[in-house]
């Protein structure tokens, strides 16, 4: 009797252990291979509706998309894209303004690189030999970034045509598993002609031309039907500005087209730009930073 309840306890230890060990080993599994996160600073949702934007637009009919995600406030370029970033909020990360280059609050979590930890740095420590790359029209993107494991960091002082030209560039022939590409307009023309004026619908006919760019690159390269693109914008603007709390500045787009993304779907629960960043660790299979506070759009999702 005493043997037969010490081998029944036994069993139990021993089957509990491997359903454990069978809980430890599934992972996340990715939805593609290749993410592509394509920023046009300052394209705010009002603008959609009346923009000439056909290839956009082509884009939107095939993507999950809401024209209602929230910047995080201020309505600013540095702290919005460090919360997509960081999948976090400017208290959290500590870059609160626009033109943040160290953090004005202490980052509540540090990484092993020295900052508060990016989608780069869960890409470096979860998918070891993966490429990662970012290519910027204004230097303002790299310093809240660990430049020091981005393995392709193109700055192109504000030469927009040169960001898409670079970022197609580096999708045909490095094939990251992670790019970020930030263009600076139209949030030049914002500031410059003002945001709702003739001269900024035609900065986004230029604005479309270029993502046209990055798309071909991905059809080029070979590989769209392992590649989700994700088109964003930090924030909007009203007059010759934003940073303030009008829905003009902090009504922005997200459009997400690749596999197991839904397919012309109009995304209604809540989103907030730092949202993203938790999101495209989902669809890469790799965990979220424990810091972060970001949830996945899983809405946008077949599954
Ligand atoms: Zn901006």
């Amino acid at each position: 009797m005493k043997h037969t309840l010490l081998f029944t306890m036994l069993v139990f230890v021993l089957t509990g252990c491997q359903q454990v060990k069978e809980v430890e080993d599934v992972k996340i599994k990715p939805l593609a291979e290749h993410v592509v996160m394509i920023g046009f600073d300052a394209m705010g949702s009002y603008s959609y509706d009346k923009a000439e934007m056909p290839v956009l637009k082509d884009f939107a009919s095939k993507s999950a998309w809401t024209l209602d995600s929230r910047s995080v406030l201020p309505s600013s370029s540095a702290v919005n894209w460090a919360s997509m970033l960081m999948s976090s909020s400017p208290s959290m990360h500590g870059y609160t303004e626009w033109g943040s280059k160290v953090p004005e609050i202490p980052s509540i979590a540090i990484s092993q690189f020295g900052k508060f930890p990016s989608i780069y740095t869960q890409i470096e420590e979860q998918l070891p030999g993966a490429k990662t790359a970012v290519v910027y029209s204004w230097d303002g993107i790299i310093h809240f970034l660990e430049d020091q494991i981005i393995d392709i960091n193109i700055c192109t002082k504000e030469d927009e045509d040169l960001t898409a030209q670079k970022a197609a560039e580096t999708i045909l022939n490095e094939k990251p598993t992670f790019t970020f590409v930030h263009f600076d307009e139209p949030d030049g023309v914002g500031h410059g002609a003002g945001h709702d004026t003739p001269e900024f619908y035609e900065e986004l006919k230029k604005v479309d031309l270029r993502l046209n760019t990055i798309l071909q690159a991905v059809k080029d390269a070979g590989i769209e039907d392992k590649t989700i693109v994700i088109v964003v914008a930090d924030h909007g603007g009203i007059d010759k500005g934003h940073g303030g709390k009008t829905m003009e500045e902090v009504r922005i787009p997200i459009f997400i087209k690749g596999p197991g993304i839904k397919v012309n779907y109009n995304i209604k629960s809540p989103v907030i730009d730092y949202d993203y960043g938790a999101t495209i660790a989902r669809m890469l299979g790799i965990e979220a930073h424990p810091a972060w506070r970001g949830k996945i759009i899983e809405e946008a999702f077949v599954e």
